[in-house]
């Protein structure tokens, strides 16, 4: 006999300020979901075939190319339909490291910690040269260096970078911090640059500036350029790159140089002490098949009248390419598979059609479920909508590293409240009980979001993601934490089981209005 349960809700006036609705919770199928996914869980298995046997995943690469492949044959082999690599319109050139070494060989030898910059150049062979001081802050300042930095390893003057900080890198939400979330608040865009605030203008000119310094450099025909990484203890955040589209300006070979390695050069340069430095880096550029590509695969509908309309999940698959993409984000990509393994696992046939979609080209700027939204549902430039729009109950996304879910963002819309509420309940022990009306950004919920489609990201435990892995060349697997991961495939799947079976589909805010492209 299947058990049904009411999760019989009050209405609680001036507590969270939700009205609470009757939702009901299948616990049967929620025990099976959570047997699979917590004892017989396979996301570690997947998130291994993501990131050592995969590599760094980095747009238009052949290892993310080799990850989607892995990932459209492993949901095949789960059972799951249409599993396929979907283009999504132009990327860009592709590219990979394929050797990076450099050292100091004078006053003594120290190998450095550093990344080639994405997308640009390798030195063409061994190079050896003196490291040599640019101190510039106009065009003017440059022309002193005219005609002198062939072959040099350039530096830049830089405040040092590496804070000393005494504080654990690994966080987990207190249950004051999930309780203040909870509080009512303007729904606000987290994460939103004030593009008329200072600070965001003299962001934008000190990169302009670099625009003008990396053309001189390149003209001048110097060997290297090291720039200062954020970070500290070795660990190297890699920054945007250099242009990955066809029409990009020549630059030179650059490394992203750990803080404590960079500080020791400028130290030496700065007293006057001669520093020599070898470096040879190679790396690949590819231009044969420049579109963007998804993974999607999905579970069918079997109910007449629902099985045409969707339930989407989905991470972005790439990478930056310090390391490979461990917490960012083959977390998210291999939590959203075990998602699928598991309700095949426990024999699931979904009333509405259940699509999984594994994004490209996230780090870029969404360009991987941008494109899929505006191919498949509509334009937010104009809010003209095609008629799959309307077929979509939700879309679910994990993008915040390998953290457990401790609840949901509702997007500023408290409608689902009551729905979500009943569906975290069965997961209170795991500690997952917070729903929050406020946004969460910057990652590929926005683009459902931002056509009308109720589009979330959950609330994870930051753990070190924002300290130590994101987007660092310490981002491995190892980093990951899997009862974390097991316990976020397992409220996931409990999710998307609830959606593709209620009646109704998910309530929806008022239509955006149409963001005309900002130049
Ligand atoms: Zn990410």
């Amino acid at each position: 006999m299947k058990l049904k349960l009411l999760y019989s809700c009050l209405l609680v006036a001036g507590t969270a300020g939700f009205t609470f609705a009757q939702e009901t919770v299948d616990t049967a199928m929620v025990s099976k979901i959570r047997n699979e996914g917590l004892n017989h869980s396979k996301v570690m298995e997947t998130a291994f075939y993501l990131t050592d046997a995969s590599g760094p995943r980095l747009s238009g690469s052949p290892e993310l190319k080799h990850a989607q492949e892995w990932a459209v044959n492993q949901l095949k082999s789960w059972g799951l339909v249409n599993s396929a690599r979907e283009p999504w319109g132009h990327f860009g050139k592709g590219w990979e490291v394929q050797k990076n070494y450099a050292a100091v060989t004078l006053p003594y030898y120290h190998a450095i910690i550093a990344i080639p910059k994405a997308w640009t150049p390798g030195t063409n062979g061994p190079v050896t040269g003196d490291v040599v001081l640019v101190k510039a802050d106009t065009i003017t300042d440059l022309d002193k260096y005219k005609g002198t930095l062939k072959g040099k390893i350039v530096i830049f003057d830089a405040k040092p970078g590496v804070e000393r900080t005494y504080k654990a890198d690994g966080v987990r939400y207190t249950d004051a911090e999930l309780d203040e979330m909870t509080k009512p608040q303007e729904a606000r865009q987290r994460g939103a640059f004030d593009r008329n605030s200072p600070a965001f203008r003299a962001a934008m000119k000190a990169r302009t500036f670099r625009t003008v310094v990396n053309a001189f450099l390149q003209q001048e025909g110097v060997g290297l350029v090291l720039s200062q990484a954020r970070g500290s203890d070795g660990t190297v955040f890699t920054t945007n790159g250099a242009s990955y589209a066809d029409t990009a300006k020549a630059v030179s070979p650059e490394l992203e140089t750990s803080g404590e390695d960079y500080q020791r050069i400028l130290r030496l340069v700065k007293a006057g002490i001669p520093v020599k430095m070898e470096a040879d880096i190679k790396t690949q550029f590819f231009t044969e098949d420049e579109q963007g590509y998804d993974v999607v695969a999905e579970i069918p509908g079997t109910d007449k009248k629902l099985k045409d309309q969707l339930v989407i999940i989905g991470g972005h698959l790439d990478s930056w390419h310090g390391a490979t993409g461990g917490t960012d984000n083959a977390a998210g990509s291999a939590v959203m598979m075990e998602v699928m393994r598991i309700l095949k696992a426990v024999n699931f046939k979904p009333r509405r059609t259940i699509r999984i979609a594994l994004w490209s080209s996230e780090e870029q700027g969404l360009f991987g479920s941008r494109n899929y939204v505006l191919n498949h549902f509509g334009d937010p430039k104009t809010m003209e909508l095609k008629p799959e729009q309307a077929k979509v109950s939700a879309y679910y996304n994990l993008d915040n590293g390998s953290g457990k879910i401790r609840g949901i963002y509702m997007q500023g819309d408290s409608t689902t409240a009551p729905i979500f509420k009943a569906w975290l309940a069965p997961f209170k022990d795991l500690g997952a009980t917070t729903i929050t009306n406020r946004n969460t950004g910057s990652t590929d919920h926005v683009s459902f979001d931002a056509v009308g489609i109720p589009g979330f990201q959950f609330i994870q435990d930051a753990l070190d993601y924002g300290a130590r892995t994101h987007h660092s060349n310490q981002d491995t697997y190892d980093k990951l934490s899997e009862d974390d991961l097991k316990q976020a495939a397992t409220i996931v799947a409990s999710f998307v089981y609830n959606t593709s079976q209620r009646d109704e589909m998910i309530p929806r805010k008022e239509l955006p209005k149409p963001q005309p492209a900002r130049n």
